[in-house]
């Protein structure tokens, strides 16, 4: 039946942009009710961020077992993986983290309502629990959080052997072979995982070199290096153009370099971007105006071209990530409670969990220049970093981007072991507007990695005292 509620703030969709957004809203005083019509915790806890880096960490963990470490005198009997038992852990990771979800969504008495949103009006979203029954919720702010889904290539339809990123996260056994489709971060991620588990896995690139939007090239180069250590084949101005399908394989045909080259793996997993929810919502009828690619069109403070409607993550320009999703969720939920919040990008980081791994915050200096600013750039290797030896992983720099003429800290790129953490402090440095002064006269303990983010703000002074 149709019965309207009367509810402050409805939210759609319950990935880390939507339940944040609820959190924060119910936090500020505000009636809350999310709406999910998937999984509590959306594409991020359970098809993405999280189960990924389960299976990465796996992979890692299987690769150094195997490996051993023959410098340091460690020699290993070959160590053996059991992929069922893998899939479970990672499977209980998830269920940890989704269920901590509904646990807080709880706790902060938000409204949790099962099944999927459509807009009815202006203020109003019926939703449908199945084919038979839907209900009518009344509202006067809403936040949609909808996200994206895998695109799929027409000559690549997904199937039993042409997959998507959920399809390549949950098979039950180590392929053998594996052709990656799409060398962004999604693919490089899944191609690292794999070929550390085993896997014999070939990487198909359209641009010149991977990893090719947010990274110089410089940094990436480590990536590369290591893929191809691993036995990766990365195959690069490559276009698939067609796969077909048989019992126990696949063939894909590509255009490498201008040339027809025929591929032949267990499975294809096609990573070649993801495509915002945004078609069935019924949004166009009640006015909500749109810009490219089936993205919403936002101001800063995340609200639609209606009044009453916000629109976060996936499915607004930007960086399609988790911690954007949540950040914009905030300022949201806080413009909502009429506080004077606004978005501010330049502290957004990017992480790549590639080996080594990649971050970046604010600009590059590419991007720098383009923006008219004088900049300073200094670089900080790893090798020179106490901490980094004796952790044996030591490839790697950091990269520091201050403007000249004061300092400013404006970017930081980081590629090596840990990079995914240690971006934080620069995050910090930009949002906190630091000088690379600053920077270099905080102390850090020692030894640390932690101490490359001190070394190069000195560096950028000109004075860093391991490096000459
Ligand atoms: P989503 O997480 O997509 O959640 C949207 C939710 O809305 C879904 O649960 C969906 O069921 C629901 N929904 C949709 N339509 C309706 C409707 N009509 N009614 C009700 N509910 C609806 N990001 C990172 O920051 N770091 C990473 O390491 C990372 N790794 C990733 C790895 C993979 C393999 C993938 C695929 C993505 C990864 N991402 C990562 C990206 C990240 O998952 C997304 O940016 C993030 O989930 C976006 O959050 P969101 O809240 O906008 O949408």
């Amino acid at each position: 039946g149709d019965f309207a509620e009367e509810i402050d703030t409805l939210v759609v969709g319950a990935g880390p942009g939507g339940y944040v957004a609820a959190i924060r809203a119910a936090q500020l005083g505000q009636k809350v009710t999310i709406v999910e019509k998937g999984n509590l915790g959306g594409v991020c806890l359970n098809v993405g961020c999280v189960p990924s880096k389960a299976l990465i960490q796996a992979g890692h963990r299987f690769h150094e077992a195997n490996e051993g470490a023959e410098n340091m005198g460690i020699t290993s009997k070959g160590a053996d993986v059991d992929f069922t038992k893998v899939q479970e852990w990672k499977g209980s990771v998830v269920e940890k983290l989704t269920g901590g979800v509904e646990s807080l969504l709880k706790a902060n008495k938000v409204n949790i309502v099962k099944g999927e949103a459509y807009f009815s009006d202006k203020d109003q979203v019926k939703v449908s629990t199945d084919e038979y029954s839907s209900q009518t919720y009344k509202f006067n702010n809403c936040i949609i959080a909808t996200g994206s889904r895998p695109v799929e290539l027409k000559p690549l339809p997904f199937g039993k052997r042409v997959l998507d990123s959920t399809g390549g996260l949950n098979l039950e056994e180590i392929p053998k072979s594996m052709i990656v489709v799409g060398g962004g971060y999604i693919g490089i991620e899944m191609a690292g995982a794999y070929a550390n588990l085993g896997t014999e896995v070939t990487v198909l690139e359209g641009e010149n070199r991977i990893l090719s939007q947010g990274f110089e090239k410089q940094m990436t180069q480590p990536v590369q290096k290591k893929l191809k250590a691993q036995g990766v084949d990365i195959q690069t101005e490559a276009f698939a153009q067609g796969v077909e399908e048989s019992e126990d394989s696949v063939t894909l045909t590509a255009e490498v370099k201008g040339e027809e080259k025929t591929f032949e793996a267990e499975y294809v997993l096609v990573a070649v971007g993801r495509r915002p929810n945004t078609e069935e919502l019924g949004l166009e009828q009640i006015g909500v105006e749109f810009g490219e690619r089936g993205l919403i069109q936002v101001d800063e403070q995340s609200r639609t071209s209606v009044d009453n409607i916000y629109a976060i993550g996936d499915i607004v320009p930007g960086l399609p990530l988790a911690h954007k999703a949540s950040y914009e969720a905030k300022v949201a939920a806080e413009a909502i409670a009429g506080e004077a919040a606004a978005v501010d990008y330049l502290g957004m980081p990017m992480v790549v969990f590639s080996d080594p791994e990649l971050a970046s915050v604010g600009y590059t200096e590419e991007d720098a220049k383009e923006a008219g600013f004088d900049v300073k750039s200094a670089k900080f290797p790893f090798q020179a970093n106490g901490r980094a030896l004796s952790l044996d992983v030591s490839e790697g720099f950091m990269k520091l981007i201050t403007r000249k003429d004061d300092g400013l800290v404006i970017g930081a790129q980081i590629v090596g072991p840990n990079a995914s953490d240690m971006i934080a402090e620069a995050g910090l440095a930009i949002e906190a507007g630091m000088t690379a002064e600053d920077v270099a006269m905080t102390v850090h303990a020692h030894p640390t990695l932690g101490e490359i983010t001190m070394e190069t703000a000195e560096a950028a002074l000109g004075m860093p005292i391991h490096i000459t």
